[in-house]
């Protein structure tokens, strides 16, 4: 097994910080937006991104959290009740947003397949009819199974299936890394 570093601290920074970025540009400001991160690494991203854009703009952006895990097309007692979702930060934990007229930008480690993806956008319309869903994630790894496309991405990185990506951020991991593993 090998462990190859393809993004570094410094390298991490500079792709969050550039997304920040582009997420005040497209949306010509962050009025209406709401950053959702997909547990658990997407969270840490979403906070991240979200503080870098309080920086830039000058106002706070809310974040929220999704887990998903009981929420994927593939599992066969998925269920809507299973979708824990968090209010902004500083609200009452597990409170529903509502997405109704938000900018949604959904935040992930790792796209893969988009089927993580396909199960959040579900959820989410089950809260409301937002404006809009965009995607911005640290790692594109390709091999997508669904229509989905990132608005915002860290790096693109082409892999075999065979292949996995082990995302390290220092919230949890004590170091902020990317690593891809050759098996
Ligand atoms: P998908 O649903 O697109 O197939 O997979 C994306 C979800 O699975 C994301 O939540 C991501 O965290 C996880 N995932 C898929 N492939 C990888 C990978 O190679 N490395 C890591 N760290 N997570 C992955
Ligand atoms: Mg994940």
């Amino acid at each position: 097994e090998e462990h190859l570093v393809i993004m570094d601290e410094t390298a991490i920074r500079r792709a969050l910080t550039r997304i920040a970025h582009e997420i005040v540009e497209k949306n010509k400001g962050i009025d209406d937006c709401v950053i959702v991160g997909i547990r658990t690494r997407g969270i840490y991203l979403a906070n991240r991104v979200a503080e870098r854009i309080g920086e830039i703009e000058g106002k706070p952006v809310p974040v929220s959290e999704l887990d998903i895990t009981q929420y994927r097309d593939d599992r066969l007692e998925a269920a809507a009740s299973a979708v824990e979702m968090s209010g902004p930060l500083g609200e009452t934990e597990g409170e529903p947003l509502s997405t109704k007229d938000k900018v949604i930008i959904l935040f992930d480690d790792v796209l893969y397949t988009g089927r993580t993806i396909r199960a959040a956008m579900d959820a989410l319309m089950d809260c409301g009819r937002p404006r809009s869903i965009q995607l911005a994630v640290l790692v594109d790894r390709g091999h997508r199974e669904l229509p989905i496309r990132p608005d915002f991405i860290g790096k693109n990185v082409p892999t075999s299936k065979q292949e996995q990506i082990e995302v390290s951020l220092s919230e949890i991991d004590d170091i902020d890394q990317v690593t891809i593993i050759h098996q």
